[in-house]
């Protein structure tokens, strides 16, 4: 990544990387990456590579954390030291944090934890390589990752970046999926995790600034792409379980 900040992020409808606005990088998903695991998989957003792994349901440790009614979801994020351009220092921080904690919060509105009272279930997120978008690609990750371990779920969790990029001009344009220029250089960065059958919205954090009408027409266009993930996600699940009843 250049220090200098780009004369353009998009020109003549194009990007950097050469897509429309409405494209998402090529993704892929390789599920039951991690054999130890009780679930596990892996998503690629062009150059952004995530892998998420399952434990549990299983004994929750500290027992103050323990949910009489439910199952308690657990989520570790982090980024490997080699993950990114200046090395990560190991450990979370305040920012992983605050990541483990909302994607726990929009786990547990998908996971039926009402069928695993006292018990935890634990995921981590771990960034192999990073290029913007980590934490999205993560939900996805993990979302598969607890499917793939058999935890019940309401849908699955759909997410993707969306924000506003600037061409030659300095005028403003809405992008879905965005990479790490347009992360660090754009006019502002929406981290967007949906699940399509329940119609819910699951994660919504702003970064910068966008307009409401900007907003809404960035949103239609990550809604779209989300269907689109939302049908790969499906085709993995459904390849692994033909794999599995071999
Ligand atoms: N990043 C980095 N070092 C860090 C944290 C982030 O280089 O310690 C980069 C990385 O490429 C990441 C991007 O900055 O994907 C955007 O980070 P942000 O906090 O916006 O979260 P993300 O978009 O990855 O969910």
């Amino acid at each position: 990544m250049g220090d200098e900040k780009p004369k353009f992020l998009i020109k003549g409808g194009k990007r950097l990387d050469g897509r429309k606005p409405e494209d998402v990088r090529p993704i892929q998903i390789k599920m039951g990456v991690v054999p130890n695991a009780d679930g596990s998989a892996e998503v690629i957003f062009g150059k952004t590579r995530v892998i998420a792994t399952v434990y549990g349901p299983r004994e929750l440790h500290p027992r103050h954390q323990v949910i009489n009614e439910r199952a308690r979801v657990r989520v570790r994020y982090d980024m490997m030291t080699f993950s990114v351009e200046d090395r990560k220092r190991p450990g979370p921080g305040r920012r992983e944090t605050e990541i483990s904690k909302v994607l726990a919060e929009a786990l547990t509105r998908v996971v039926i934890t009402e069928k695993y009272p006292t018990r935890a279930i634990d995921v981590f997120v771990t960034v192999v390589q990073a290029d913007a978008s980590t934490r999205v690609a993560g939900l996805n990750a993990a979302s598969l990752a607890l499917a793939d371990a058999g935890i019940p779920m309401r849908d699955l969790v759909v997410s993707l970046s969306f924000g506003k990029s600037y061409d030659e001009k300095g005028q403003g344009h809405m992008v879905v999926d965005l990479e790490k220029e347009e992360d660090n250089w754009g006019m502002g960065d929406i981290a967007y995790a949906v699940a399509p059958a329940l119609g819910e919205v699951l994660l919504l954090q702003m970064d910068g600034d966008v307009t409401l009408e900007e907003f809404k027409k960035g949103k239609t266009m990550a809604d779209k792409a989300a269907l689109e993930i939302y049908e790969m996600q499906k085709r993995a699940l459904k390849a692994r379980y033909e794999e599995g009843s071999k």
